[in-house]
C-alpha cells in the first residue's frame, strides 16, 4: 500500500469496551460513538471521540477515510484455535476422542512437511484476517519445524499471535509424540527464539493432560516458571469420557483441574479451553489461580461436548473469552461464534446480550493473554488493529439493520446474520490488509 501522511482519520460508527459489560450492559463499561472519530498514527491509535467534538483538531496534513455508518471496532481476538486443523473443519466424528483419532492425528501428521506447515499458515492467517480477527492464540502440532513456520508467516506480516508447539509424549499415534525432554528443549529453544520477537509470543502448550506423561507436564510446570511472561495453553474438562480417562491416568488427583495445578500449570496467563465439567470448587480455585477460561460454543456443540455455563463462571469469578476452536469449531468468524454462545446461554436459561458478546471477542481476550495494555480497545497508545463491520452487508441485514433502533440490536443482528461478508475490512497497525468490499 502507498505510504502517505502518517496520520489517518477514521469517521464512523464507533465502539470500544473499557470493562465486562457483565450481565445488564454497565453503562460505563463501552463508549460508543454513533459518528465518531478513530485517529491513527505510526500504526498506534492517537485519539478516540466524537467526530463533531475532535474533527476540527485533526493535523494536517490528514488522510481521511470515511466509513459512512460501518462500524469500527478492535480487530476480534482469538484465544484458542488449531492452525494445522483447517483442513479438519467440518469433517465427522462423533465425539472427541473419536474425532481426534480419526481425522485429526492423520492431519497433523502431515506437518512433519514444513513446506505444507507454511502453506497452511498462510491460508490460516488470511481467513483469520477476512474473519476480522487481528490476534489468535494459537496450537501447532507436535512438530517444531511447524510452528516456526507459523511464527514465521506471521512476522511477515506484522500480526500480534500467540503460538506454542504441542507437548504430546503418550496416547497418540508414533509420529506425534515427542518425549519429556526433547519437548523442553524444543520449548526452551522455541521461548528464546520467539517470545516477544516483534509482535509475537509463546506459549507453553501440553495438548491436554491424557497426552503428556508426569514428566512431561511436570517439566511445562519448569518452564512456566522459568520464563514468567510466557503463556500457558491447553484443553480442560471438554468431554466426559475424557475427564474418565484422565481420573485413569492420574488417580492420585482431586479433579481434572487438579492435574494442571499439580503441574504448576495455573496462573496469570495460562488460557484453557472448554471447561464445561467443572463444580463450583473447582471454578473457584481456576479463578483465584488467575488462570481463564476460552468457551468455544461452535465446537462444543459439533462434537456434542456439552454447554459452558456462564452464570457459574461469573458467580466463581472465573474470566472467559470467546475463541472458535477452528477445527472442532465450525467457523472461524467471531460473529457466528457469537451467535452460538447466545444460543448456548438460551439453552441453560441465561443471558449473553449482545454487548458482552461483542466484549467477549475483543477486550476480554486481550485481557486473559495479558495483552490489554496493546490491544483489544482504543485508548490512545494501543496498537490500531480493528475492523470496519458493514451493517448492511447482505440484503437481510441491510433491512433489517434500517429497523434497528438501538445499539444492542443492531449489534444483536450483526451477530446472528452476521459473517465475514460483513468484515469490509481489517486494519493492522493502521495498514488496511483486506478488501473484502
Ligand atoms: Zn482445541
Amino acid at each position: 500500500m502507498a505510504h502517505r501522511a502518517d496520520v489517518t482519520a477514521h469517521r464512523g460508527a464507533v465502539l470500544h469496551f473499557r470493562s465486562d459489560p457483565g450481565e445488564h450492559d454497565a453503562p460505563d463499561s463501552y463508549e460508543y460513538w454513533e459518528d465518531g472519530l478513530l485517529l491513527v498514527r505510526d500504526g498506534k491509535v492517537e485519539k478516540v471521540g466524537d467526530w463533531a467534538a475532535l474533527s476540527a483538531g485533526l493535523p494536517d496534513p490528514c488522510n481521511v477515510v470515511m466509513h459512512g455508518c460501518k462500524l469500527l471496532l478492535p480487530g476480534f481476538i482469538d484465544p484458542h484455535i488449531h492452525f494445522p486443523q483447517t483442513d479438519v473443519i467440518a469433517s465427522g466424528g462423533h465425539n472427541l476422542l473419536d474425532w481426534l483419532e480419526h481425522y485429526t492425528f492423520p492431519a497433523e501428521q502431515r506437518f512433519a512437511d514444513t513446506t505444507h506447515a507454511r502453506e497452511v499458515a498462510s491460508f490460516f492467517l488470511d481467513e483469520l484476517l477476512a474473519n476480522g480477527t487481528t490476534t489468535a492464540q494459537v496450537l501447532g502440532t507436535v512438530h517444531r519445524g511447524a510452528i516456526e513456520e507459523f511464527f514465521q508467516v506471521a512476522k511477515d506480516r506484522r500480526l500480534r499471535m500467540i503460538a506454542g508447539k504441542v507437548l504430546m509424549d503418550r496416547n497418540s499415534p508414533d509420529d506425534l509424540r515427542d518425549t519429556a525432554a526433547g519437548g523442553e528443549l524444543d520449548t526452551r529453544e522455541l521461548i528464546e527464539k520467539w517470545h516477544d520477537n516483534d509482535r509475537l509470543h509463546y506459549a507453553i502448550t501440553p495438548r491436554f493432560a491424557p497426552t503428556s506423561s508426569a514428566d512431561q507436564l511436570a517439566s511445562a510446570g519448569r518452564l512456566a516458571q522459568e520464563y514468567p511472561t510466557v503463556l500457558i495453553h491447553s484443553h480442560l474438562a471438554e468431554n466426559r469420557d475424557e475427564i474418565a480417562w484422565v481420573r485413569e491416568l492420574f488417580p492420585d488427583s482431586q479433579s481434572y483441574l487438579d492435574v494442571y495445578d499439580r503441574f504448576g500449570l495455573l496462573r496469570e496467563r495460562a488460557t484453557y479451553a472448554h471447561c464445561l465439567h467443572l463444580d463450583a470448587q473447582d471454578r473457584r480455585r481456576m479463578a483465584a489461580s488467575g488462570a481463564a477460561a476460552a468457551f468455544c460454543p461452535t465446537s462444543n456443540l459439533y462434537l456434542g461436548s456439552g454447554l459452558f455455563d456462564i452464570a457459574a463462571s461469573d458467580a466463581a469469578g472465573l474470566r472467559f473469552a470467546l475463541a472458535t476452536d477452528v477445527g472442532g469449531g465450525t467457523s472461524f468468524s467471531m460473529l457466528k461464534t457469537m451467535s452460538e454462545g447466545y444460543k448456548v446461554a438460551q439453552m441453560l436459561g441465561q443471558r449473553l446480550s449482545p454487548l458482552r458478546a461483542f466484549y467477549l471477542a475483543t477486550l476480554a481476550g486481550a485481557r486473559i493473554l495479558g495483552l490489554q495494555d496493546r490491544i483489544g480497545h482504543f485508548a490512545p497508545g494501543t496498537e490500531a488493529d480493528f475492523i470496519v463491520l458493514d451493517p448492511a452487508a447482505t440484503p437481510l441485514l441491510a433491512r433489517r439493520s434500517a429497523q434497528a433502533l438501538t445499539l444492542s440490536e443492531r449489534l444483536l443482528l450483526l451477530l446472528v446474520l452476521g459473517d465475514d461478508r460483513c468484515v469490509s475490512s481489517t486494519y493492522v497497525l493502521g495498514e488496511r490488509v483486506t478488501r473484502n468490499s
